[in-house]
């Protein structure tokens, strides 16, 4: 029988027990990640939205957060970031700011506004070949101007590009936590469990 996987939940600033919260009401195994050893336990991780530049600090000044990270990417551990968690992941970023650059898009940052800005759009996501109409609501949230030929766009509206997926890399740049939908959630366990298959050679 396939393991339970556990998934964690990088915990250093912003909105992780949103997370928390959704992937309980899956029933998935949950930790928040606070030390950078916890990485080595996990078989996902979620980079939560909040302020990027405060989460990439306490990254740059640890050595361990590091080599902790180059071993996921190594390992190619799925990873879902949202909002400030897709910056992270992003290629390019404006302004200007570090990113660990492992997703082949170019984000602006704040591109839709500031606070005063924030809104909820809706658009189609297909899930196990039906299709839900999702909330998705954007806070200071960032635009992507360019995706890489290695980048699928999976919600689209309006020449907007808002959830991308390249490889084990999973990006949204709205909140899906703070709705009461569960289903970007559960594309997500997908990729964990195919991640898990793989590893243990039964795919
Ligand atoms: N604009 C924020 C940043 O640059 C992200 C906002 C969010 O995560 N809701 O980090």
């Amino acid at each position: 029988m396939l393991a339970k996987p556990l998934v964690g939940i990088l915990a250093l600033q912003g909105d992780f027990l949103s997370h928390c919260t959704m992937l309980k009401t899956l029933g998935v195994a949950v930790t928040l990640v606070k030390e950078p050893y916890q990485l080595q336990s996990i078989n996902g991780l979620i980079i939560p939205g909040g302020e990027s530049t405060a989460i990439i600090k306490q990254i740059l000044q640890n050595t361990n957060w590091q080599l902790g990270f180059a071993r996921i990417k190594e390992i190619q551990m799925p990873i879902f970031g949202t909002c400030a968690g897709l910056i992270l992941l992003s290629k390019i970023v404006e302004p200007a700011q570090f990113s660990l650059g492992w997703l082949d898009i170019s984000v602006l940052r704040n591109g839709y506004g500031r606070q005063i800005n924030s809104h909820v759009i809706y658009a189609d996501f297909i899930l196990a070949n039906q299709i839900h109409h999702i909330a998705m609501p954007l806070i200071r949230a960032p635009r992507i101007i360019k995706i890489g030929p290695q980048v699928t766009s999976l919600i689209n509206k309006d020449n907007e590009i808002y959830l991308v997926e390249q490889e084990n890399l999973l990006a949204a740049t709205f909140h899906p936590e703070i709705t009461e939908q569960t289903y970007i959630h559960q594309y997500f366990l997908q990729k964990i469990k195919s991640f898990i298959l793989i590893r243990d050679g039964k795919m």
